[in-house]
């Protein structure tokens, strides 16, 4: 219950105009507590950060950080830097990995445009071997991004993978049709604040679900990612694998950035494959919103970066 109303105040933060402001003071200098979370305001930080976590025997994914485009141009002016961020990316040698949300691409324009810009971003990719997650977003996006990452497979696109969030109680029903079709899912417990009839209303239920719904991704999946912090989830996870004897190379465990790297690293050295995400991009306040409202001790930590800073 607490989980959900952290959840809900920190989404009502991130719309705050004034937090924003002193948080683009100070959060992205050489220190700032948002670098924790944040690798930087441009690929070229990301790219920095990946090849530092390539270094430790860790993969990564880039995100470039952004939220919902309503122009048309706006959605384009994305698509070509979705592009080139790719293309930085070929250039570096670092994982050929990105994700991105279908609302930066043009999603509440309309669906053709979402899909056109999709499909520039996949040709480019597909021609390097290069593998593009479709984010998950917000409830109201659940079902329009399925449809439209249906649309795209049935066109052909393979380089292309989706997320389903546990905490939503129809996931049950799209991890199944995602494994008949084929697709890789990155499994996550959701990062939004949803309303009560369609989501759990406690964590307990939303941690049951993503057990199960990991262990038929695992058995049934094709190469899942198992994106979760939760140490009890990750050791489970492991002991299913071992127990249905699915080999550390049939799926990956993926972690954010900055966050548990004790972890991480952890994983790593027994052998086991890690991504981390790491977004970067000048409108970062959201998501950092997002990570301080899933563990209220970032709280403390950024509020004692602040002092030092000041
Ligand atoms: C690679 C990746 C991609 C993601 N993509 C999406 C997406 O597309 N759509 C979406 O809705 N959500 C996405 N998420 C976010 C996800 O839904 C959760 O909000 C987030 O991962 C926290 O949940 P948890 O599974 O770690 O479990 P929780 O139960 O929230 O946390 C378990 C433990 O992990 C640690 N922890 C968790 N979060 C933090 C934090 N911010 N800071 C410090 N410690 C923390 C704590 O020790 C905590 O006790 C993604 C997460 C990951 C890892």
């Amino acid at each position: 219950m607490l989980d959900i109303l952290s959840k809900g105040l920190f989404q009502l933060l991130a719309s705050s105009e004034g937090l924003k402001s002193l948080a683009s003071t100070y959060g992205m200098r050489r220190y700032g507590f948002a670098r924790r979370f944040i690798a930087g305001e441009n690929v070229h930080e990301a790219i920095d950060a990946a090849h530092k976590l390539e270094k430790e025997g860790l993969s990564a994914t880039l995100d470039l950080l952004g939220e919902s485009v309503t122009q048309p141009s706006d959605a384009k002016r994305t698509t070509r830097e979705y592009i080139q961020i790719i293309d930085a990316m070929l250039d570096a040698e670092i994982s050929r990995n990105l994700s991105l949300k279908l609302t930066q691409l043009g999603l509440d324009v309309d669906r053709a445009t979402a899909i056109d810009n999709l499909r520039r971003v996949l040709d480019f990719s597909q021609r390097h071997d290069f593998f593009v997650r479709v984010d998950m977003e917000g409830s109201r996006y659940t079902q329009v991004t399925l449809d439209l990452f249906e649309t795209i497979w049935h066109l052909g696109y393979r380089n292309v993978g989706i997320v389903l969030q546990t905490a939503l109680r129809r996931t049950t029903e799209d991890v199944q049709r995602m494994i008949r079709l084929g697709a890789r899912v990155r499994l996550v417990k959701g990062a939004y604040k949803e309303s009560w009839g369609i989501a759990y209303a406690s964590k307990r239920e939303v941690d049951h679900a993503y057990v199960r719904l990991a262990e038929a991704l695992l058995i049934n999946g094709c190469y899942p990612a198992i994106a979760t912090h939760d140490p009890k989830i990750i050791e489970m996870t492991k002991t299913m694998a071992r127990a249905t004897a699915v080999a550390p190379d049939r799926f990956e465990f993926q972690m954010l950035f900055g966050v548990r790297r004790d972890l991480q690293a952890a994983l790593a050295a027994e052998g086991f494959r890690v991504r981390v995400y790491i977004p970067f991009g000048r409108e970062w306040f959201p998501y950092f919103m997002r990570r301080l409202g899933e563990r209220p001790a970032n709280v403390a930590f950024v509020a004692k970066s602040l002092l030092r800073e000041r």
